[in-house]
């Protein structure tokens, strides 16, 4: 069975562990000796309960987090986020900080924009097409929060380290990067993360949220869209995504227990971009398209000499096991997502693939 898969390069929805989905196959008809599938039990159940408080638990151990924090499963993916975040966290006459650092940035700041409220672009890398995480930012003194994008799925780069606000409460989309490595995430008032990337299947968005930030919520706004009412009822005040957030606990199981937590987790993510960098750098026919200070560990973006060559190398790749390497459509190009899932021998088998491709083509 496990053999007819291939190395998955996907962006999203993306690899999962092996181990996950072997678990969750073993255990699809019979969850936990109830005679049901996962799929077919109640939310409101012990089995359940289990699952999401096991869930949000580890979330929170991985990312050193303690008790200020609440973890909430929300529908709608990240994009939903987009518009919760200003509905929920800005106070009459406060204005939002965002910093522009590509696709989903500028889609984050449409639906402030939609909302009319007071927001600032802090800065914006959108002048070089966005290959590069600003390092110069003009923050609103006291603003209600600044958002950033941790890491550009799309464009291939990622927040090296993040900025200092002043006590500002952070906010960042981590879609694409949430678990990749050890940060500090005391200063973030909340983080969010669509599982489809780097936790879990589609269909459930992981909110992290400082409790504190949720004394801004206002109670005028649709009870689905409040952050208080996820808080309240542990995600379930209506009927969660539970498969998906099953999956996503098994994930954090796998990187707790089997990977061994985040410092491991980083270590391998490095060895893996480093493995795909370097063969950028010695040699003029792949060449990255991200500013090397800039690079993502997650979302490798590459060129190929033209268009033609890319084609065929997408299709030759496919051919020879390998997925999901086409760029955004938006970008043309190619692009590696090596999110945790992926392992350091399907991206060694990419790189020499990549290297008889040139060999052949160059
Ligand atoms: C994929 C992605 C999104 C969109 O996520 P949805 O769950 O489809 O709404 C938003 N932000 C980033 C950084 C992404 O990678």
């Amino acid at each position: 069975m496990a053999k007819d898969r291939i190395n998955n390069f996907n962006a999203g929805p993306a690899a999962l562990p092996l181990p996950v989905l072997e678990e969750i196959q073993e255990s699809f008809l019979n969850f936990k000796d109830t005679g049901m599938s996962i799929t077919e039990i109640s939310h409101r159940s012990a089995p359940f309960d289990a699952v999401i408080d096991d869930a949000a638990a580890r979330a929170k151990r991985l990312l050193d987090l303690d008790d200020d924090y609440n973890v909430l499963f929300v529908q709608g993916g990240a994009s939903l986020q987009f518009a919760m975040i200003p509905m929920n966290l800005l106070r009459a006459g406060e204005t939002a900080d965002y910093v522009n650092t590509g696709t989903w940035s500028t889609k984050a700041i449409k639906e402030a924009e939609i909302q009319g409220v007071k927001y600032n672009v802090a800065a914006s890398s959108e002048d070089r097409n966005f290959c590069y995480i600003p390092k110069e930012f003009s923050f609103t003194p006291n603003a209600a929060y600044v958002h950033i994008t941790s890491n550009n799925t799309i464009k291939g780069t990622q927040w090296a380290g993040y900025p200092d606000t002043k006590g500002v409460p952070l906010i960042a989309d981590m879609s694409s990067d949430i678990l990749c490595r050890k940060m500090d995430l005391k200063p973030f008032g909340l983080i969010y993360a669509g599982a489809q990337k780097n936790i879990g299947p589609a269909g459930v968005c992981m909110v992290i949220i400082r409790k504190e930030m949720l004394d801004r919520v206002p109670k005028t706004i649709p009870t689905m869209l409040r952050y208080t009412t996820y808080s309240e009822k542990n995600s379930m005040y209506n009927t969660p995504p539970c498969f998906a957030v099953y999956t996503v606990q098994l994930v954090l199981k796998w990187l707790e227990e089997t990977v061994g937590g985040l410092l491991e987790m980083e270590k391998i993510n490095r060895e893996k971009a480093a493995t795909l960098y370097d063969l950028f750098d010695n040699t003029e026919f792949y060449s990255g398209t991200a500013d090397k200070e800039s690079r993502s560990l997650m979302n490798v973006t590459f060129r190929l000499p033209n268009e033609d060559l890319e084609k065929k190398f997408v299709a030759h790749a496919l051919e020879n096991g390998f997925g999901g390497l086409k760029g955004h459509r938006s970008v043309g190009g190619c692009r590696a997502s090596i999110y945790n899932a992926t392992t350091k021998k399907a991206v060694a088998e990419l790189v020499d693939f990549m290297k008889t491709f040139e060999k052949r083509n160059g």
